[in-house]
């Protein structure tokens, strides 16, 4: 019966295998802006996974056995275009492939900043600005080949007092000078300041600094382009290069950078691009990278 409910959520390209051609399977059938699209790929030889649609962007994928693998096309939330396209190229061939996606359901939210905190024009805030966006950057584009990642993500924070968890709003924010349009890429959890902040799942810290707009911020590298990061934090309790366990205690909630009260703002950036982290909770996730989605029982 999960098998046959699964099912509902794939789309086949190829039916017939063993053969040259490789067989893949796309989950969800149609992914929405601002969500991922794995890739369940079985091939022969081996082969490189270019992202047309992105410039050519080659996106390493994770081998799960021999002739296995799974990969993760992360769509942005303000991607323009209504279809992705991919070519997967094993030796001479190369095999085209296009997805549809759809619309997010956007919310529209309005924030006021009274008083603007950041001073963009003073020297030292500039000289806070950039070595924020560096550091933040350069942990970005690292790329470790490893999976750390055990089963399913968890919500960084126990008690969610906010059910309405939600990713991607469109914020409108008034300035003195006008309104600034922006899509929040990250989940926002309302609690109590030093309220306990847990790893969403297993990885490498690669970054705990404290900055002038994201304040007191864990990024940790789950290996393959995957990452979280927890921001706004009155205390971090990890340092740069630790090792840190699934729903280990590794901060408190605060306000601090450019925040409006305590809370934890989480996200989830996967081979370059912010996604909704909600999509990584499900445990259907567990099931893609411990086995693929292995529905027709051949695929090891
Ligand atoms: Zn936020």
């Amino acid at each position: 019966m999960k098998k046959i409910l699964f099912l509902k959520f794939l789309f086949i390209f190829s039916n017939i295998y063993p053969q040259d051609k490789p067989f893949v399977l796309i989950y969800p059938v149609v992914p929405k802006k601002g969500e991922v699209v794995f890739l369940d790929i079985i091939v022969n030889s081996s082969f490189k996974l270019i992202v047309d649609s992105y410039n050519s962007k080659e996106i390493k994928p994770i081998k799960i056995s021999d002739k296995h693998s799974i990969a993760i096309i992360p769509i942005d939330i303000e991607y323009s275009d209504n279809n992705i396209s991919f070519t997967i190229e094993s030796g001479e061939n190369r095999y085209s492939y296009n997805i549809k996606v759809e619309e997010p359901v956007v919310r529209e939210r309005e924030i006021v900043v009274k008083r603007v905190k950041l001073k963009p024009e003073n020297e030292s805030v500039k000289k806070e600005l950039l070595r924020e966006a560096f550091l933040v950057n350069k942990v970005r584009n690292k790329f470790t080949e490893k999976l750390y990642i055990n089963g399913s993500f968890i919500y960084p924070v126990k008690e969610i007092k906010n059910k309405d968890l939600y990713f991607g709003d469109a914020r409108l924010i008034r300035f003195k000078d006008g309104i600034k349009k922006y899509y929040h890429r990250g989940i926002d959890f309302g609690a109590p300041r030093g309220t306990a902040v847990y790893a969403s799942n297993g990885g490498i810290v690669v970054l705990s600094d404290n900055f002038i707009t994201r304040g007191k911020t864990i990024i940790i590298d789950h290996g393959y382009g995957i990452f979280t990061e927890y921001l706004h934090l009155s205390k971090i309790l990890v340092k740069k290069g630790q090792f840190v366990k699934k729903g280990e205690l590794i901060g408190k909630i605060g306000s601090t950078g450019f925040s409006t009260g305590p809370h934890l703002h989480w996200s989830l950036l996967v081979n370059g691009y912010l996604v909704n982290p909600l999509q990584w909770v499900t445990p259907v996730i567990s099931d893609i990278f411990s086995k693929g989605f292995n529905i027709l029982g051949f695929n090891n």
